[in-house]
């Protein structure tokens, strides 16, 4: 079938061409194809360091659709205003999309959606950001999950449906609209020194994604249950920086995975449990779309936490003085991304040890990940904290120097990201300084800071704080 009305494929988190239900959806229709990405204030509001990973994303993927003999049309604004423009531009019969579940972008599809149907054009909407759609997975008694574990059996058995070839080619319409050039949009202007350290350590699209899983289907996932844990070393694998943009379907790493897990790989079902707890976050965002920004459980909205204050300025710095937590901090904002068990540490030590609102280190994650990602963020500041769904209980907090002798017992983490514990401080170790602001006034050669609170003395106020609670938890 060949009809002259293009159509717009507008693209957000879904910057790849194999397993994508919404280009095989679109090229099945035999009509040319307009791809678009739209830089629109949902996107722009992103924090600094995933809004320039986003750019470096669209960059990768311009360049595989102008490999199909197709391009990729850049424009800013508000995306119905831009839509619209478009349709009216190119003649085009409509727009597909595939889907998102934070409450913002389901706000601003939802309103697409109901324009272009509202004037007789198509508005098509697509799976395959997650393994499977919040909506689909349902308790016995017909609700959502609170609880991890039975989210993990009602699913681990489900079909995923098998995954999608990549178009051979996308028809292109007879005129091509203009573009924006991706250089003009600035998406790094806040990464400032960042850039160019945090850059090294980035690996971007679909092919670099594809060889992410290979290696680490090939070399790590054997001993995965037992290595994840251990932040000094390479054994996870890395993927949730591709899943954040779509570089790569959660679908082909679960075929994947299973795959693996079928033919005797230890850690392969240990991988893709970890999978699903990805799926669950955004099950929760979808079903509880307040998770990101209040305390899911109401009750704790008692619970003195402090706001932003200088113990979190120096928490945010990587200048506690508690090794563990001050390696991760920096690890984050040299390489983008932190380790998982680190992550929990730091969590547990700013909302616990420090008594500061988890909310004031979810907006820092959001500022400094290039693996952002607004459910599991959301889920893992309130699973640590203790606020949120399935959550460790407020009473266990994680002790970093424990953690540390148990998780990174010769040191190596610690000395890798922290320069003043070295007398020849590794590249990784000075990179932290080459990254900082400046304004920030760090230097190498200082002397390591003292601990911001003494471990024991943290631990007995955040104890107290959740005694004085009544009714919390
Ligand atoms: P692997 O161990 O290789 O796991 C494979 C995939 O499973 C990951 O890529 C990821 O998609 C998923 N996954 C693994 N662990 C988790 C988890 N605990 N929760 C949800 N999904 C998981 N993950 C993000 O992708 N973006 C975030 O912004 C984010 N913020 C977090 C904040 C806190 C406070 C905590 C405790 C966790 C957060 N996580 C976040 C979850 C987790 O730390 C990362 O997904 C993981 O470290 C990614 O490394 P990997 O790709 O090597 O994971």
């Amino acid at each position: 079938m060949m009809t002259d009305a293009p159509l717009i494929l507008w693209f957000r988190r879904d910057l790849r061409l194999a397993d994508h239900p919404m280009l095989t959806a679109a090229v099945a229709t035999g009509r040319s194809l307009i791809p678009v990405f739209i830089l629109d204030p949902e996107t722009e509001a992103t924090g600094a360091a995933a809004r320039w990973r986003l750019g470096l994303s669209v960059d990768d993927f311009a360049q595989r659709i102008a490999g199909l003999g197709s391009r990729l049309v850049l424009r800013r604004g508000p995306a119905g205003d831009v839509l619209d423009r478009l349709i009216a531009e190119t003649g085009a019969a409509g727009v597909m999309w595939s889907r998102l579940y934070d409450p913002a972008s389901r706000a601003r599809d939802g309103a697409v959606k109901a324009a272009l149907k509202a004037r007789g054009l198509i508005a098509e909407s697509h799976p395959g950001h997650v393994l499977f759609e919040p909506w689909t997975v349902e308790t016995g008694q017909g609700g959502f999950y609170r609880v991890y574990t039975p989210f993990w059996k009602a699913v681990k058995d489900r079909a995923a449906g098998a995954a999608l070839p990549p178009p051979a080619a996308l028809r292109p319409p007879t005129a091509w609209p203009a573009s924006d050039r991706l250089q003009d949009w600035h998406l790094g202007r806040d990464m400032h020194r960042g850039a160019a350290v945090v850059a090294q350590h980035q690996a971007v699209g679909e092919v670099a994604a594809r060889a992410r899983l290979d290696r680490f289907l090939a070399q790590s996932v054997g001993d995965y249950r037992e290595a994840r844990d251990f932040p000094a070393r390479e054994a996870t694998s890395r993927l949730s920086e591709n899943l954040t943009y779509g570089e790569i379907s959660p679908r082909l790493i679960w075929h994947a995975g299973m795959r693996a897990h079928h033919e005797g790989a230890a850690g392969a079902e240990h991988f893709l449990k970890e999978l699903v707890w990805r799926d669950f976050a955004w099950h929760l965002m979808y079903h509880t779309p307040h998770i990101a920004t209040a305390n899911w459980r109401e009750d704790w909205s008692r619970f003195p936490w402090r706001d932003d204050n200088p113990d979190a300025e120096r928490w945010r710095r990587g200048m506690t003085g508690e090794p563990f937590v001050d390696a991760a901090l920096r690890e984050m904002y040299v390489t983008g991304t932190m380790h998982n068990r680190a992550r929990m540490i730091v969590a547990s030590y700013l909302t616990k040890h420090l008594l500061t609102h988890w909310k004031v280190g979810l907006d820092w994650f959001a500022q400094c990940l290039t693996d952002w990602d607004p459910a599991s963020n959301a889920m893992g500041w309130q699973w640590v904290a203790g606020s949120g769904p399935d959550a460790a209980p407020y009473f266990r907090i994680f002790n970093p120097a424990s953690q540390a002798e148990k998780f990174d017992p010769d040191g190596q983490y610690r000395r890798r990201y922290i320069a003043e514990m070295s007398r020849t401080p590794g590249p990784e170790a000075l990179a932290y300084f080459d990254a900082v602001p400046i304004s920030w006034g760090l230097d190498p050669a200082a002397r390591y800071p003292r601990p911001v609170v003494d471990l024991a003395q943290g631990r007995a106020r955040a104890l107290a704080a959740y005694a004085r609670r009544d009714g919390v938890d």
